[in-house]
């Protein structure tokens, strides 16, 4: 029995046999092969090639022309050039023959080679073909690794998922009835991975470093979200005690769960919305079945992953229909896409930057992919009469971002107008507040908008240089560093010198020992993951304002993370001790 510590970033207990699978962009480890199987490997090379070639031809050839679909046809020809050349096959093989290699090693290495050589070119369009042969390379190696990844599609029996790091369009294909449980040994308690764990309520444990390189698959696992830990080869006394304990753990879950049609109300009468953070829009079902009033956070680029081509206007139009359908006339904020940093499309993927968190990510993304971009904004639009949905943009930075989004915006409307489809024209508009620079000009920011809603995972990495998925710096990462809180309140003050909506919708808003300080700090509205949400309102019920005031005032004499970390725990522990 091997006992390994991590971060908990999903509550729950999971006992199951691990399934070790590989991350998305296929890392393939150096492996070397006897002399007497290089021929195997190269007819494998050989297969994998005809293989996609077929796959390819396949594809391109159900592309329907009518709607638009002559780029993808222009690509598809690029990769399948490459694929029929002679002498990139050759190059493989030969690496296959003289340094004994597997044939998965020699794709990824040769092409990769190839890839990093085009992206070092000056050229932009030379440049950009790199993205191209990562993608040949991630064609190959589907058709060489297939038999696994098929493994995770069509599970038939209960796994923990263990993995060298997962990516969120990953974690989103989980199949819940079969995903018990999640390990993994990067990621940070905000990583979108993590989040999304949350969201599906997989118990999962990230950040346990080598974990992966010590374990087999089919060895029984115990995950505990709770606590953080998991264990290897557990011993049938642990089983035993753990079995019991998550029997607790549901039981309180199930108690909780009862408080769904009472008020989130403090015990002096203080009302707080709870609306939830969601990824896809079957998810809203979930939202209100857990007590949610609406949707805070509606995090639309999960559209854009998982597939090979953009969703079009009207799936677009679909998803956001079908999520303003479960609440109707209950507040539906959609949050315009946040792709990039650590959530890329599958053609982006490949071409990553040197500090994808600093680079072109989210509303910086869109203000360059107009297109893209206008297609969304129209989308929303459209559903906006549907119900009462609101717009978010999301990582404003400044003032002209903000205006420029909102030029754009209205742009879309004079499309709508000129060809007479229906919007709601006082639509809500609001932003994230998610980097120090929009906090520190939240007053100026405020005068444009309809709404703040404080981004506290971003605001938290950016405030304090900290990547927020990197495990080896996640002790540094804390929303209870006074920094933090500082920019926190500067904003709500704002919000309320300009008298406009104030919410947070990070995942500060989930964990109980902010809930008090929020109130505290004046927040009367939070956006959180579903199954969190009966035991935040459980701790909204518990509490008075003024015990909440106190929380604030002490905090604010402290300097120090660790000060407010313990203060904040120990003050809920008081009134909650079932939740640590
Ligand atoms: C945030 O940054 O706090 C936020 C809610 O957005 P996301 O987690 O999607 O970056
Ligand atoms: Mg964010």
């Amino acid at each position: 029995m091997e006992i390994k510590k991590g971060i908990a970033v999903s509550p729950g207990i999971a006992i199951a046999k691990a399934l070790i699978i590989d991350s998305e962009d296929y890392r393939i480890p150096q492996r070397n092969i006897s002399p007497s199987q290089r021929m195997t490997e190269v007819q494998r090379v050989r297969n994998a090639f005809k293989d996609a070639i077929e796959d390819l031809t396949k594809l391109g050839e159900s592309l329907d022309e009518s709607k638009g679909s002559s780029k993808i046809s222009d690509i598809f020809a690029v990769h399948l050039r490459y694929l029929h050349d002679r002498s990139l096959r050759k190059q493989i093989t030969d690496m296959v023959h003289s340094e004994s290699v597997t044939a998965e090693y020699a794709v990824s290495t040769t092409l990769r080679d190839i890839a990093l050589h085009f992206a070092k070119v000056k050229d932009a369009y030379i440049s950009e073909r790199a993205a191209d042969i990562y993608d040949i390379e991630r064609r190959l190696l589907k058709q060489l690794l297939g038999k696994k990844r098929e493994d995770i599609d069509h599970l038939t029996e209960e796994v923990a998922i263990v993995a060298r790091e997962l990516s969120p369009t990953q974690t989103a294909s989980f199949n819940k009835k079969f995903v018990k449980g999640i390990a993994t040994d990067a990621g940070g308690r905000t990583s979108h991975t993590a989040i999304v764990a949350r969201s599906l309520g997989i118990p999962a444990v990230v950040a346990l470093e080598d974990f992966t390189e010590n374990l087999r698959g089919g060895d029984t696992v115990i995950i505990d979200g709770n606590r953080g830990i998991v264990i290897v080869d557990p011993d049938e006394a642990t089983i035993q005690q753990y079995k019991e304990y998550s029997l607790e753990f549901v039981e309180l879950e199930h108690k909780l769960d009862a408080i769904r049609e009472k008020p989130a109300v403090t015990r002096d009468g203080v009302r707080m919305t709870l609306l939830g953070n969601i990824e896809f829009p079957d998810e809203a079902e979930l939202v209100l079945q857990k007590g949610g009033e609406g949707i805070g956070l509606y995090r639309t680029e999960f559209l854009y992953l998982n597939r090979e081509t953009e969703p079009t206007e009207e799936e677009h139009y679909q998803a956001y229909a079908e999520t303003v359908s479960v609440f109707k006339d209950r507040p539906v904020i959609i949050r315009t896409v946040d792709l990039g940093a650590d959530k890329y499309t599958q053609s982006k993927r490949f071409a990553r930057e040197p500090n994808p968190f600093l680079g072109l990510r989210s509303i910086r993304f869109c203000l360059q992919n107009l297109m893209m971009f206008k297609t969304q904004l129209r989308a929303i639009l459209r559903a906006s009469v549907l119900g009462k949905v609101k717009i978010m943009f999301p990582l404003i930075t400044n003032i002209q971002e903000l205006m420029q989004s909102k030029m754009i915006f209205r742009d879309v409307m004079e499309d709508l107008d000129e060809e007479s489809i229906p919007y709601n024209r006082d639509i809500e508009i609001g932003i994230m507040i998610e980097t120090p620079s929009a906090a520190l000009t939240a007053s100026v920011l405020a005068r444009d908008v309809d709404f703040f809603s404080i981004g506290t995972n971003d605001l938290t990495q950016y405030t304090l240089a900290v990547d927020r998925g990197n495990e080896l710096v996640s002790t540094l990462y804390s929303s209870a560093d006074p920094a933090v809180l500082r920019l926190i309140r500067t904003v709500i003050q704002d919000a309320n010198k300009a008298q406009i909506d104030i919410s947070v919708c990070g995942e500060m808003a989930s964990e109980p020992e902010y809930i008090m300080l929020l109130l505290g700090m004046g927040i009367r509205t939070i956006s959180l993951a579903p199954p969190m949400m009966p035991e935040i309102k459980q701790i909204v019920r518990s509490v008075s304002i003024e015990d909440c005031n106190n929380v604030v005032r002490k905090i604010l004499g402290m300097n120090s993370e660790r000060q407010i970390s313990n203060y904040l725990r120990n003050a809920t522990r008081k009134i909650l001790p079932a939740v640590f």
